[in-house]
């Protein structure tokens, strides 16, 4: 068999070359790692959910005629996507401050922000991500204005989308991040949602009990991340056809 060709490895993800000109395979690991990759360790069963999760929003997105990279699921870790240009930002929208906006600002965690706040970092794992403006952007040539423009747009509306979803399932989606791609068609060049949407990438709580459900429960030491994406799976109907965790037999006498 021929082997393939990697193309990208990054932190939790491998991409590989396409069968088709224009496609790529992305391929979900289990490692996970947090607080700019000081903090690491493999979560079996992780890979398989994100492939999953991150199927399903992508393919919501397409339902609702949001643009976005994802062909189809190859198998349990591997799917089949549009290969993209991507832009090096990281865009994060958020609805209650958490994470660096709560420590930024002296916010309580929680506290609802007076409308959804889309701000973004710079992808430079080196320099740790770092928080930059739509300024830098322009100034640095990383996006035009139009781009922002049309960036903030599919962000919010990604928002209200991942926000309905998940307020339906008793989850509340406090941040996330997402990543642009861009796809040229002959001149034209088009923005599209790329990388991954799943719990690695959002805030989520449980609306009743503030239980979280998101990579925090990793990078915070709160329990077992792969049954926190696992009970997010099942909430959604989205459940690997394999568990990821079998129970072993057990003896009876
Ligand atoms: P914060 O800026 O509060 O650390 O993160 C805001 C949101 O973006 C959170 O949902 C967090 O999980 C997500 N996020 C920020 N940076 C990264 C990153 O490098 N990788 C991933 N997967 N998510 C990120």
């Amino acid at each position: 068999m021929a082997r393939r060709k990697k193309i990208y490895e990054g932190k939790a993800k491998i991409l590989y070359e396409g069968p088709e000109p224009g496609t790529l395979i992305q391929y979900f690991k289990d490692d996970a790692t947090a607080f700019n990759a000081q903090k690491k360790a493999t979560i079996e069963g992780k890979g398989v959910l994100n492939n999953r999760l991150s199927e399903f929003f992508m393919t919501g997105l397409t339902n609702i005629g949001i643009p976005n990279h994802f062909i189809r699921r190859i198998n349990m870790r591997e799917q089949l996507i549009r290969q993209c240009e991507i832009i090096p930002l990281e865009v994060i929208v958020r609805n209650f401050a958490a994470g660096s906006i709560a420590k930024r600002l002296g916010l309580d965690e929680g506290t609802p922000l007076p409308r959804p706040v889309v701000e973004y970092s710079y992808k430079n794992d080196a320099l740790g991500d770092p928080m930059v403006s739509e300024e830098y952007i322009l100034a640095f040539g990383w996006a035009s204005q139009q781009d922002l423009d049309d960036i903030v747009s599919l962000a919010l509306r990604v928002n209200d989308f991942l926000s309905g979803v998940f307020y339906a399932v008793g989850i509340k989606l406090v941040d996330f991040k997402i990543e642009i791609g861009r796809i040229w068609d002959g001149d034209f060049m088009r923005l599209i949602v790329a990388d991954e949407i799943s719990p690695d990438s959002c805030r989520l709580w449980d609306i009743r009990t503030g239980q979280k459900l998101d990579k925090d429960v990793f990078r915070n030491d709160l329990g077992n991340l792969t049954e926190a994406y696992t009970e997010v799976a099942r909430r959604l109907g989205v459940l690997p056809t394999q568990a990821t965790h079998v129970n072993k037999p057990t003896l009876i006498n």
